[in-house]
C-alpha cells in the first residue's frame, strides 16, 4: 500500500482498477523481427478488428447524434481500408525487418504529416485522423497500447499525464470512474470537465504520478486530493464507507429540490449551472438548476474534426434551449485558444497562449466564424430564453464592434425572413482585470456581467492556472479578486445591470456569504454543486 497526494480537483470517493495512459511514443519501441509473415497477419488481424470497432461505434453515434455527426467513424473506416497506408506498413515491416507496432507508428505519423502539409482544407484535417485510426489499430495489435480514452473496455481510474478537453470530450464516460493526472490544477479545463461530470478527480500528482501502478486497485478521494494505491484491507473498508457517506450526503441534497436559494433573511439568489456540451443538460436538470450561466461552446468546437457548421450549432443550441424549457441559458461564444486547441484552427506555437490568441481576439479576427456562430445563436434564440456571452473583454470598442455584428446578423436574419427572438440578452464576461477596471464603461453596453474568476485569478494575480507548481499560488480569495469582483457588482449596481459568477469560485461556500452581501444575482456552478449551494444559501442569515 502506499498514500501520495495530488490536487483535490472534484470531490467524491472512488474505487477500482486503475488504467493508466501513457504518450504511444514512449511506449512503441522498434524491434528486429524474424517472421515476417506473423508480423503481416498481425497487421491484418488488427486492421480487421478495428474495422469491426468502428462498426460498432458508428451505430451507437448513429442512435446518439445522428448520420451527419456520425460520418467521421464512416471516413475512419475508409481510411483504414485504404491500400496505400497498409502498403507503407508492410513495407516497411518487410524492407526493414521490424515488429508491427513500430511500423504502424511510422506510417501514421508519415502519413499524418503528409497530409498536414496539404493546402485543402478538408485533406488537412484528415491528419488528426491518421493518428486516431492509427491508435485504434495499436490497441488491436497489443492491448497495452490502447489509448485509454476513447477505447476503455471495463470501468477504470483513469490517469494521465494530462488530459486535453479535447481528449476527455471523446471518451466514455460510463467507463471512468475518476481521473488522475501528473499536470494540472483546479481550474485546468480537465478538472472542470470532472466536476462537470460529477466523477471524482485528483491532479497535479507531480513527480508521485510515477508511484502509480497500472491495473493495479487504487483508491481517489477527490474531496482530499489523495490517492492510495493497492490499499489494504482496512483502508480499502474506510473509503467504502466514505463512498457510502459521500453518496448518503448527495442523496440527502436531493430532498432541495423544487426548494428556492433563498436566506433566512430572505434575499434570494439564482443558481444555475455550467456546461459544455448539451448532453450535460441531463445533469442540469438532474439537480434542478434554476438555468444555465455558462454554456461553454468551444467544445462543440473541440469534438468535432472541422469548424461546425452553422446548422450542427444551431441544433445543438436549440436543443438545449428547448430543453431547459424557457429557463434562462447563457451561452458563451467560442473560447478557444489556449489549453483549448482544434487542430484545424493552425494556431502557431505561442509564447504565452492564455494570453495570446484566443476567445473573442479569434472570433473579431476570423469574422467568419464569428458570424456562423451568431447566426446559429440567434436563430436558436426562436426556442428559449436565451442570452449570448462574450469571453476575454478587454475594451469598450471590443463590445461596440460586437454589438454591431450582431445587428447585421439580425438584420440579415430578417431580411431571409428567418425567425429570432427580439429580446435576447446580451452580457460579457468580466474575466480580465481591464474588464474589472473599465466595469463601468462596460456596463452601460451590456445586458449583465458574468465574472469568470478563473481567468480572473490567473490575470489579476499573474498566476498561470494551469501550472501544478505554482498551484498555491492560485487563490481566488486573494484580496486583490475579490476587490475586482467587488468593484464589477458595484459598477453593475449603479448601471442597473444585473451581475453574476460563472469561474469555479462561485460554489466556494466560504465566499457565498461574502457575494450575497456585495449584491452578486447569479452563480453559476458545476451542476452536481447546484444543491449543494442552494443548502449553503438556505442556511445564511
Ligand atoms: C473563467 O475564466 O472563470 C471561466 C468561467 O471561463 P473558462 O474557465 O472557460 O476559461
Ligand atoms: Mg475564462
Amino acid at each position: 500500500m502506499n498514500t501520495i497526494k495530488g490536487i483535490a480537483a472534484s470531490k467524491g470517493v472512488a474505487i477500482g482498477n486503475l488504467k493508466l495512459c501513457v504518450k504511444l511514443d514512449d511506449k512503441i519501441s522498434k524491434q528486429s523481427i524474424t517472421d515476417v509473415e506473423k508480423e503481416l497477419e498481425r497487421v491484418d488481424a488488427a486492421k480487421e478488428e478495428a474495422v469491426k470497432e468502428l462498426n460498432k461505434i458508428y451505430l451507437k453515434a448513429l442512435k446518439r447524434v445522428g448520420e451527419e455527426n456520425s460520418m467521421i467513424f464512416q471516413i475512419h473506416i475508409m481510411m483504414l481500408q485504404d491500400d496505400d497506408f497498409f502498403d507503407a506498413i508492410q513495407d516497411c515491416i518487410k524492407d526493414e525487418k521490424v515488429n508491427a507496432e513500430y511500423a504502424v507508428w511510422k506510417a501514421a505519423q508519415q502519413f499524418s504529416e503528409m497530409f498536414a502539409q496539404m493546402d485543402d482544407e478538408y485533406m488537412k484535417a484528415r491528419s488528426a485522423d491518421v493518428i486516431d485510426i492509427s491508435k485504434r489499430v495499436l490497441g488491436c495489435l497489443n492491448p497495452a497500447l490502447e489509448s485509454g480514452l476513447d477505447s476503455l473496455k471495463s470501468e477504470a481510474i483513469v490517469a494521465a499525464s494530462d488530459l486535453m478537453p479535447s481528449e476527455t470530450v471523446q471518451m466514455d464516460k460510463s467507463m471512468v470512474l475518476a481521473f488522475v493526472t501528473e499536470q494540472g490544477s483546479k481550474s485546468s479545463h480537465s478538472a472542470i470537465l470532472a466536476r462537470t461530470m460529477g466523477i471524482p478527480a485528483v491532479v497535479g500528482l507531480r513527480d508521485s504520478f510515477a508511484a502509480l501502478q497500472n491495473g493495479v486497485v487504487t483508491i481517489v478521494d477527490g474531496s482530499e486530493g489523495t490517492i492510495v494505491i493497492d490499499p489494504d484491507e482496512a483502508t480499502l473498508k474506510a473509503y467504502e464507507q466514505k463512498r457510502e457517506q459521500f453518496l448518503q450526503h448527495q442523496q440527502k441534497l436531493q430532498q432541495l429540490k423544487g426548494t428556492k436559494a433563498v436566506t433566512k433573511g430572505g434575499v434570494e439568489i439564482e443558481i444555475n449551472a455550467n456546461i459544455g456540451h448539451p448532453s450535460d443538460i441531463e445533469m442540469v436538470l438532474d439537480n434542478d438548476a434554476d438555468g444555465v450561466g455558462l454554456f461553454r461552446s468551444e467544445f462543440l468546437y473541440m469534438e468535432s474534426d472541422d469548424f461546425p457548421t452553422e446548422e450542427q450549432q444551431f441544433e445543438a443550441y436549440k436543443t438545449v434551449l428547448e430543453k431547459m424549457d424557457g429557463k434562462r441559458v447563457i451561452i458563451r461564444t467560442l473560447d478557444l485558444g489556449a489549453d483549448k486547441q482544434v487542430p484545424y484552427l493552425n494556431i502557431p506555437k505561442e509564447e504565452n497562449p492564455a494570453m495570446g490568441y484566443r476567445a473573442i481576439r479569434i472570433s473579431l479576427d476570423r469574422k467568419e466564424l464569428f458570424v456562423t456562430q451568431l447566426r446559429a445563436l440567434i436563430r436558436a434564440s426562436a426556442f428559449g430564453k436565451l442570452a449570448i456571452m462574450f469571453p476575454m473583454i478587454t475594451s469598450v470598442e471590443q463590445v461596440q464592434e460586437i454589438k454591431g455584428m450582431v445587428e447585421q446578423v439580425k438584420h440579415e436574419l430578417e431580411e431571409e425572413k428567418i425567425a429570432f427572438a427580439p429580446d435576447f440578452e446580451l452580457g460579457i464576461m468580466i474575466e480580465t482585470p481591464a474588464s474589472a477596471v473599465l466595469s463601468d464603461l462596460l456596463a452601460k453596453e451590456v445586458d449583465f456581467f458574468s465574472i469568470g474568476t478563473n481567468d480572473l485569478t490567473q490575470y489579476t494575480l499573474a498566476v498561470d492556472r494551469m501550472n501544478p507548481s505554482i498551484s498555491e499560488m492560485y487563490d481566488p480569495r486573494h484580496p486583490a479578486v475579490l476587490r475586482m469582483i467587488q468593484m464589477s457588482v458595484e459598477n453593475a449596481k449603479k448601471a442597473g445591470i444585473w451581475i453574476g459568477i460563472c469561474g469555479e469560485s462561485a460554489a466556494d461556500t466560504a465566499l457565498t456569504k461574502f457575494y450575497l452581501e456585495i449584491g452578486v444575482d447569479e452563480l453559476s456552478v458545476t451542476p452536481s454543486a447546484v444543491l449543494e449551494l442552494r443548502k449553503t444559501v438556505q442556511q445564511l442569515d
